[in-house]
């Protein structure tokens, strides 16, 4: 596949319309946020984490022939763009693994907005639904959820979605995964496990808000049913939207990654999964395709304090950078993304470097929050820069017949002598 890779000087324009804007457009709001850091790079020119420029030395990525690109502000500003009718926007809401999270880095989870007004959760994992909150999308759109695997770096963030019921989504909350090696172990009790943990918030909300968010529905993908005559299996297609799954090499079995496809575009997201041709077979064609990508065990093993030997027992279930590398060699994407990182300045060249040992073309490693618009000319990569205190935008349009009643208010009352000692209620 052809394409021509322009570099950073494209950013000019959209730095220079940036400095040129009115100051009165300045007001309360995202354009006033700074990132936590001044941009800057590491030695061999890779910008810095949390500086507002993605971890990529090929932020535009142009098919051979385009005469031009659509011109993008330099930062992504959820609600200030709108998508082409045959443009993807995928955003990491969370870039961190195995760990659950760090202050500047949510753990795993991936949202994925279409042209046609779609939007896809990939992974919820904790220190992500803020981020997700942030994006612009009512949460009431927020309602279909792909897990890949049950390891908590990718489930962790569920409770805060689920969360949005009552005043965000009076719709239920759609999960898919794995139907799980035994019952115990797939996304129907995954989903029943939450709502008992949630029953005494469900209890106390469904009297006093509407209850049709207080649900989570499973839709599971059969594992058993996955074989090499039958690679993946079509898990959603609606709206001209497929979506297929199909499994990948870790931890335990129903671990397994996703394929998006919508008019010609592709995404390929596998989270966790140790290097295979069948995972990179399964990637062929994507646009973007996104993995996760491992330190080595002595970084692991330092920056988490942890012995040599159980950092290459973790290795074991993960994908160094040389060896993705070779996955996306065999897959040839437009785009490769590693994901799943430990950011730290002094991790960033030598990352680059292995992974560069067998591989060429556009890669980029994810930070929370890096934006990457898809069209069939070009892939912009860019970070959002979103309003610390976010509101909701406007909610979608309620559909006819939808169920805003409450429920009975639960037996679980408090005493009365206890409620009989609140301060009188101002007027
Ligand atoms: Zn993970
Ligand atoms: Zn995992």
């Amino acid at each position: 596949m052809g394409r021509r890779e322009t570099k950073r000087d494209y950013w000019l324009l959209g730095i220079t319309l940036t400095l040129i804007l009115p100051m009165v457009a300045i007001a309360a709001g995202p354009e006033s946020y700074r990132f936590p850091r001044e941009p800057g790079t590491t030695k061999d020119g890779y910008p810095l984490p949390l500086a507002g420029q993605p971890i990529t030395k090929t932020p535009v990525i142009a098919e051979e022939g385009i005469a031009s690109v659509r011109e993008y502000p330099e930062h992504y500003i959820p609600g200030q763009e709108s998508l082409a009718e045959n443009e993807m926007r995928i955003t990491a809401c969370g870039s961190w693994g195995p760990a659950p999270m760090r202050i500047g880095q949510g753990a795993s989870c991936l949202l994925v907005q279409l042209g046609n007004g779609d939007a896809f959760i990939f992974d919820i994992g904790g220190g992500t639904v803020g981020n997700l909150f942030a994006l612009g999308v009512h949460p009431a759109e927020l309602d279909k959820v792909f897990i890949t695997h049950f390891h908590l770096d990718h489930v962790g963030g569920i409770f805060p979605l689920f969360d949005a019921m009552g005043w965000g989504r009076n719709t239920p909350l759609h999960v898919w995964g794995s139907s799980g090696y035994t019952p115990e172990l797939g996304i129907t009790a995954f989903a029943q496990n939450i709502m008992a943990a949630a029953e005494w918030h469900i209890q106390n909300k469904q009297s006093i808000l509407p209850r049709g968010g207080m649900t989570i529905i499973p839709h599971e993908i059969d594992i058993s049913k996955f074989s090499p005559e039958q690679p993946r299996l079509l898990a959603y297609d609606e709206n001209g939207v497929k979506i297929y799954a199909f499994p990948v090499i870790h931890a335990l079995a129903g671990s397994m990654g996703y394929r998006l496809e919508w008019k010609g575009r592709t995404f390929v997201y596998t989270a966790d999964s140790q290097p295979s041709t069948f995972e990179a077979e399964q990637g062929k064609g994507a646009d973007v395709f996104i993995h996760e990508i491992f330190p080595s065990a002595e970084e692991f093993a330092h920056y988490n304090h942890m012995p040599i030997e159980s950092a290459y027992g973790v290795m074991e279930e993960h994908t160094t950078p040389a060896e993705l590398g070779r996955v996306y060699a065999i897959a040839e994407p437009r785009l490769g993304v590693g994901m799943h990182f430990t950011l730290d300045d002094d991790l960033i060249d030598s990352l680059f470097q292995r992974w560069r040992t067998t591989y060429d073309d556009p890669v980029l490693l994810m930070q929370d929050l890096t934006t990457i618009n898809v069209t069939p000319d070009y892939i912009i990569v860019r970070q959002a820069k979103v309003d610390l205190l976010a509101w909701p935008p406007p909610p979608p349009e309620l559909s006819e017949g939808l169920d805003m009643s409450t429920g009975e208010p639960s037996k679980a009352q408090r005493p009365a002598w206890l409620t009989k000692t609140r301060l009188p209620q101002e007027p």
